[in-house]
């Protein structure tokens, strides 16, 4: 049993007060973006309020305010993911402008005969990237397969290794499986062929709390907004060595040294990556995030969440013709699953009318679909903040959306 008080919990997060469709939310969507806790929330309003200035040009004093609390914040994201130094940390829009930075940046470090390798399970952000990069540069790319389970076949990344391989990029949980991949294996590997790797860890901080320096990777990328953090936001951690090669990925404000019309000198790290006015309220929101789900803390949180989800699997599974995707031996807080003979749209709608929020679709991973040759699923996805009388009703709202629809 949970040591979590979720009756607490759940009084920090106002919207899960709300009626959707005259009846109580069931906020069962998670994976898609986690709801924001009022700490958050009044961090927000706080910095709106009290001291909105853009940052590192100004000598007012707002300005100075704004600047200490968005470096506060990259320190706070430093500690969280346990980096070496606080250059390594890139704030970005999210993991999707994260995995574009790096994959634009190697186009020069890449050429013909090259070989990257993604996963079989990967969100349409992970893949299309590294497409555009092997159109420019003419090298290939291959892919791990996956096993019907929802695992990848970790025998045929072995043997897709060679010193072609560049880079490997793959996440670290599945957003449509809920997959948790090796990825301590996939780095190690890549390593002893000299090539770099790319975690996209969207989908697992909210749940797993990295230690980026013991895993060794050359980048990780996470979005703020999955983890109670605000949209627009996000981090890509990089090597320095790496971050010192990649050349910038935009130019504009704040990145330079000195511009002249004959040559333009970069500043140096991490401002290098950060061109523009970035996202400072949504900077220091998400470091506020991070303390707010530390001081729940991450053991606890997925504990619970997996309590949450091995029950919600058994529950469902009781219902005749349903079929749960992607049963890997480690898996959290997704469940991806058909009933025979209707589609999962349907099922979405239903579920809806009943105020339970679910996706349903492709989940941005076609290529998952194509294995299970199906058009999409329906994804219902756990947080620290549900509870298994939510998870009852998504039981009984999927049982009456069957009875009607059959
Ligand atoms: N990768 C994974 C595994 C994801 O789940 C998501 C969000 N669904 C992304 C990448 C893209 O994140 P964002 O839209 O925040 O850039």
């Amino acid at each position: 049993q949970t040591s979590l008080d979720i009756a607490t919990i759940r009084k920090d997060f106002p919207i899960l007060n709300r009626k959707v469709n005259g009846q109580p939310l069931v906020y069962l969507d998670n994976a898609a973006t986690s709801q924001t806790p009022q700490q958050v929330i009044d961090v927000i309003v706080e910095y709106y309020q009290g001291y909105n200035a853009n940052i590192h040009r100004g000598v007012h004093s707002l300005s100075q305010e704004a600047t200490d609390a968005y470096e506060v914040a990259r320190k706070k994201i430093q500690a969280h993911f346990n980096i070496a130094k606080s250059q390594e940390v890139i704030f970005t829009s999210g993991t999707t402008h994260g995995i574009n930075l790096v994959a634009t940046g190697f186009t020069s470090f890449l050429q013909k005969g090259d070989e990257v390798i993604v996963s079989a399970m990967e969100h349409h952000s992970n893949i299309v990237p590294w497409q555009m990069l092997c159109e420019r540069t003419g090298a290939t790319l291959k892919v791990i397969p996956m096993n019907v389970e929802g695992e990848l076949i970790m025998e045929e990344y072995h043997k897709l290794l060679s010193e072609k391989t560049k880079l490997v990029f793959c996440n670290h949980v599945s957003n449509a499986l809920g997959t948790i991949n090796p990825i301590e294996e996939i780095i190690e590997a890549a390593h002893k062929v000299s090539a770099s790797v790319l975690i996209d860890g969207a989908q697992a901080a909210a749940h797993i709390k990295p230690d980026l320096q013991a895993l060794d990777v050359d980048f990780y990328v996470v979005s703020a907004h999955k983890m109670c953090g605000p949209t627009g936001v996000g981090m890509l951690y990089g090597k320095e060595e790496w971050l010192k090669k990649l050349p910038p990925y935009q130019g504009g404000g704040e990145m330079i040294a000195e511009v002249t019309f004959e040559k333009t000198t970069y500043a140096d790290l991490p401002h290098k990556f950060e061109a523009g006015t970035p996202n400072i309220c949504g900077g220091i929101a998400f470091g506020a995030a991070l303390d707010y789900m530390n001081s729940i803390g991450f053991e606890a949180i997925a504990q619970y969440e997996d309590e949450l989800m091995h029950y919600a699997t058994e529950q469902l599974l009781s219902i005749e013709g349903l079929r749960i995707y992607g049963n890997a031996k480690h898996k959290t807080s997704v469940i991806s699953f058909n009933i025979e003979g209707i589609h999962p749209y349907d099922i979405g709608t239903i579920l809806d009318k009943l105020g339970i929020a679910v996706r349903t679709g492709h989940h941005c991973a076609q290529p998952i679909m194509d294995f299970y040759k199906i058009p999409g699923t329906v994804r219902a996805s756990f947080s620290f903040y549900n509870t298994r009388e939510e998870v009852d009703k998504l039981v009984e709202g999927v049982k009456r959306a069957k009875s009607m629809l059959e």
